[in-house]
């Protein structure tokens, strides 16, 4: 994409100038100090903005990344009147852009520049859809009643609208009955349009030069482009032009799913159950609240047109929507059935279902259940869905003959919905249709997926692209002059070889932009600070004795770092018998135990650093984007190398991929992904530079495995000691106490 003929470069010179010892930043901001790698991507960045170019950059903790490239969007938007789109993963690194970093450099900097979080539409109040639901108050269940009640109450003092703002958590199916939603907005023609707290927010955001969003919002703004010509929809984000991806690791995670079509059971039950539902002898929802506006407004005027809709409401509608239910439950049952019947075949029936994942190979389809009681039961589900949709379409058509204008009026918003959510099971019946299809798409992975939640499984059936390489090229990479992808860990063994192929950064698909790539290493000392332990003598994690084995190593470095320690496991399954093993023990230590998912993170994270002696047992979401600076933390046990579950449907199917193209999956797929997971794990132990600690990794691997070396290769340099387990806590204790200087500094 070439540049804006109009577009003035920003004095390289000028900008590097507000970053030196004397310049701008270090006389407004107490304690700034120059970083000369910080000021080297502050230049790279903004050369990306210049010259228009695609820049990858990894910076190692303490870089100061967010500074370096908001100072190019900040003097950019100045010189050019562009906007830039920040976008992040995390909610944290957004309020810190939000509300540390940029007001720090607007003030510093003396400039008028604007920044808004973008969140998505459904994050709002929709006062239509509230109007409508009080309406349904008597009819709704007390819990349902009493949260709407208490958002009635909100949403006269709130001053976003936003549901973060909500003093409690509303269950989903309260929050989809008055949450703004792109289809069921009727913009204009609503009532409720100039106070629409969506609407205000897009405006707000118009103002603004800096826009920040999420990763999720930044694909569907992507899509919604790319599918819709009216540029001023109020569900798009104001135009922008350069696009900052901070945490871009996720990318191609972010993207896989978001392309991907996934139907749940629970999903389609609640759309379900928006028209019409029954809870506690109760029937509400669209339908029976459009057949009391029906009565109420026709009751002086009862004619047979009316009768008949009124009986269609009452009658026939209900009796299609029980029959649909059915088929629709049934139709999930006949999945969940089959991966039982595949993956357990001695399992009966009445047998729980496990929690799994069944991969749909070409094989299952000529597999008896699948042609005698999956397709049957499929086409029946759509037979069903078609005929509910024309009785609604019907409805709608009947509803305009009647000629009444106050009917017409009072249920505007009520038909929208029901329309709206006609179209979602128009949208259900083509993936469930796509999802039996018969031919198998190369570039396709599909499979079924059983959650064992607490009352009763639920199934889903996802259909995800195997490289979506492409659409980041289409939608992302080709559409904006500048492009920067940053983040702590983007390289394997100091190359950007691999997320280049996976993000589809490569002349093939690219051929005319330039792309630029660059690695600062974190000004840190990891060598004075850190030491990376392994002990080299443990089984391997396929040994059976391996989990009592890291068990007591674990106590061991405990006692060593004497708690205020991260314990990193890649799966629940393995965190939870590890706890369990070393629970008892480790309280009568007086260690005090934080587990994963016994609390939300962020109220976790606090428990832990306010604690003595502080083990937190954690897995995915505790292997980055948490900061705990000081003793706080000042040990990370990494319990196995983060390698990906290789019979994933999605990892299998791209892993055969790669091998059918005489590639070798494991180094060109699994291990640059878990290298960067385990750079991720690594780097939550050094977060300033007074902080220090060790890392101890139980997975022998490391050592005695070749490809260990390029774990190693990718950390930064600090001291390794590969020994014997009997060593490590002797090792562990001399380190903490060589290292106590750093402490009292
Ligand atoms: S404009 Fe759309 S989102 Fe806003 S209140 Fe009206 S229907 Fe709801």
């Amino acid at each position: 994409m070439a540049q804006a003929p109009s577009a003035q470069h920003v004095c390289p010179i000028k900008a590097s100038a507000l970053l030196q010892t004397d310049g701008h930043l270090s006389k407004a901001i107490k304690g700034f100090e120059m970083r000369e790698p910080q000021i080297k991507m502050m230049e790279n960045i903004l050369h990306a903005y210049n010259h228009g170019e695609i820049a990858l950059i990894e910076a190692g903790t303490g870089t100061g990344k967010s500074i370096a490239y908001l100072i190019p969007a900040i003097l950019w938007s100045i010189q050019n009147k562009e906007r830039t789109l920040i976008s992040t993963h995390t909610i944290t690194l957004q309020e810190q852009l939000l509300h540390k970093d940029i007001p720090m450099l607007v003030k510093a900097l003396g400039v008028d520049i604007k920044a808004v979080l973008v969140k998505g539409m459904s994050n709002y109040l929709c006062l239509r859809k509230l109007q409508e639901s009080k309406q349904e108050f008597r009819l709704l269940p007390d819990q349902e009643g009493h949260e709407l009640e208490q958002i009635e109450a909100w949403a006269e003092n709130t001053s976003d609208g936003s549901r973060s703002s909500l003093s409690f958590v509303p269950s989903g199916t309260t929050w989809d009955k008055v949450c703004a939603e792109s289809d069921t907005c009727n913009h204009t023609a609503c009532p409720h349009y100039k106070q629409c707290f969506f609407i205000k927010a897009r405006r707000e955001a118009e103002d603004a030069q800096l826009l920040i969003a999420n990763h999720n919002l930044l694909f569907a703004d992507l899509l919604f482009r790319s599918e819709n010509e009216k540029f001023d929809d109020p569900a798009l984000l104001p135009h922008y032009t350069r696009m900052i991806v901070d945490e871009a690791h996720h990318i191609e995670d972010i993207a896989t799913d978001f392309f991907a079509t996934r139907i749940s059971q629970l999903g389609i039950l609640r759309v379900m159950a928006r028209l019409t539902s029954e809870k506690q002898g109760k029937v509400h929802g669209k339908l029976p609240l459009l057949k009391e506006k029906i009565q109420e407004c026709c009751k002086k005027n009862v004619t047979s047109e009316v009768n008949s809709l009124v009986n269609r409401l009452q009658i026939d509608l209900p009796a299609l929507r029980k029959d649909l239910l059915k088929y629709i439950v049934d139709t999930f049952h006949v999945f969940g059935s089959f991966v039982q019947t595949l993956q357990s075949p001695q399992a009966s029936l009445e047998q729980e279902w496990k929690e799994s994942k069944l991969r749909l190979l070409p094989y299952h389809t000529t597999h008896p259940d699948w042609k005698d009681r999956i397709l049957p039961q499929i086409q029946h589900t759509l037979q069903e869905t078609q005929r509910y949709i024309t009785a609604l379409t019907s409805l709608e058509m009947d509803l305009k003959s009647l000629n009444n204008d106050q009917l017409n009026e009072q249920t505007k918003g009520i038909r929208y919905d029901i329309s709206a959510l006609s179209q979602r099971l128009g949208l259900f019946a083509k993936a469930l249709e796509g999802f039996a299809a018969s031919e198998f798409h190369p570039n396709k992975v599909r499979w079924i997926e059983i959650h064992a939640l607490r009352t009763n499984p639920t199934i889903q059936l996802v259909h995800a692209d195997l490289d979506v390489s492409k659409s980041l090229v289409d939608f992302l990479f080709s559409q904006f002059p500048t492009v920067v992808l940053c983040s702590a860990t983007l390289t394997t063994d100091n190359q950007f070889d691999f997320i280049r192929r996976r993000l589809g950064l490569i002349p093939e698909l690219l051929p005319d932009r330039i792309i630029v790539e660059q690695i600062y290493g974190s000004p840190f000392n990891y060598k004075e600070q850190s030491m990376l332990a392994v002990p080299v003598d443990l089984p391997e994690p396929s040994h059976p004795h391996y989990q009592q084995k890291a068990c007591e190593k674990i106590a061991q470095i405990l006692q060593s770092s004497r708690g205020n320690a991260f314990v990193l496991f890649t799966s629940y399954t393995l965190l939870n018998s590890c706890y369990q093993l070393l629970q008892k023990k480790l309280e009568e230590q007086k260690f005090r135990l934080f587990k994963q998912g016994e609390d939300n993170r962020q109220s976790l994270l606090e428990r832990f650093k306010a604690a003595d002696r502080a083990v937190l047992f954690g897995t995915d979401s505790f292997w980055e984007g948490v900061d705990v600076i000081g003793e706080d933390l000042r040990c990370v046990i990494i319990v196995k190398l983060p390698f990906r579950v290789p019979n994933e449907p999605l990892i299998q199917a791209r892993t055969e991929v790669i091998a059918a193209r005489g590639g070798d999956p494991f180094a060109e797929y699994a291990l640059p992904q878990a290298i960067m997971k385990f750079k991720q794990g690594f780097g939550r132990l050094i977060r300033d530079k007074g902080d220090r600690g060790c890392v101890v990794c139980l997975d022998s691997r490391l050592v005695n495995k070749r490809y260990g070396a390029s774990f190693i290769n990718s950390l930064p340099p600090c001291q390794i000691q590969f020994i014997q387990s009997d060593h490590v806590q002797k090792q562990i204790e001399e380190f903490y106490r060589k290292t106590y200087y750093l402490v009292k500094k």
